[in-house]
């Protein structure tokens, strides 16, 4: 019997992976039938196998949910990165509209005095101390025209000095309450030809594009 034992369990490995032949399967099979020692050692064989079986299954699952895992957090980090610029982005839009929101042209009367301008900018350093006043002479306004003619200088001939038709004025830039208020305290002023106010705008395209912007010169009240 000892013997016999002996051939089955080299036989086993070969048994197990199912490439004995039909005698030599049988032969095993018989003998496990009837010999415990053999059938216990077959079954722990079997036993060693699933639980290494178990053990990568394990570990395969733990790598797949790794490379989840991984994958996830790079997308929850491009995420982000996405989020912050959006965010900052629309601080930068939002202060800067908050800021200039707002424009004003104020045109001035030929007749206005050194001091009456005085009072006018006073008026709007008032209101907001913060806001960007430009003032444009009579002249200035003139050479500006002139500019958005450059090809064309017989259209704005004869305009010099005495024959300048165009006012001064004050260019404002300054949030839009401020500008409101600016205006209702200048409307009344008789030095004042017109005043022209724009206001909201989107502040996305303001944000763009507000350093190029070419003044409006309609002037009407
Ligand atoms: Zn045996």
């Amino acid at each position: 019997m000892k013997n016999e034992c002996d051939i089955v369990q080299d036989l086993l490995f070969s048994y197990k992976d199912g490439c004995l032949k039909q005698g030599s399967k049988e032969f095993v099979e018989k003998h496990l039938k009837k010999c415990d020692e053999c059938a216990k050692i077959y079954a722990e064989m079997n036993n060693e196998d699933d639980e290494i079986n178990t053990t990568n299954n394990e570990i395969d699952y733990l790598k797949k949910i790794k490379k989840k895992m991984k994958k996830k957090t790079k997308i929850i980090i491009a995420i982000s990165i996405v989020l912050i610029i959006l965010i900052v982005f629309n601080i930068a839009v939002f202060v800067n509209y908050d800021k200039y929101v707002s424009e004003m042209t104020i045109y001035l009367e030929d007749s206005i005095t050194d001091e009456e301008r005085a009072e006018i900018e006073n008026v709007i350093e008032e209101t907001d101390k913060n806001a960007e006043i430009t003032y444009k002479s009579k002249e200035d306004a003139l050479n500006n025209m002139k500019e958005r003619f450059p090809d064309n200088p017989e259209i704005l001939a004869g305009y010099e000095g005495q024959n300048n038709i165009f006012p001064a004025y004050y260019e404002v830039n300054s949030n839009k309450k401020a500008i409101e208020e600016i205006e209702a305290k200048l409307i009344n002023n008789e030095k004042i030809k017109s005043i022209n106010t724009r206001t909201d705008e989107n502040p996305y395209v303001f944000f763009f594009f507000s350093k190029i912007y070419v003044p409006l010169t309609e002037k009407n009240k």
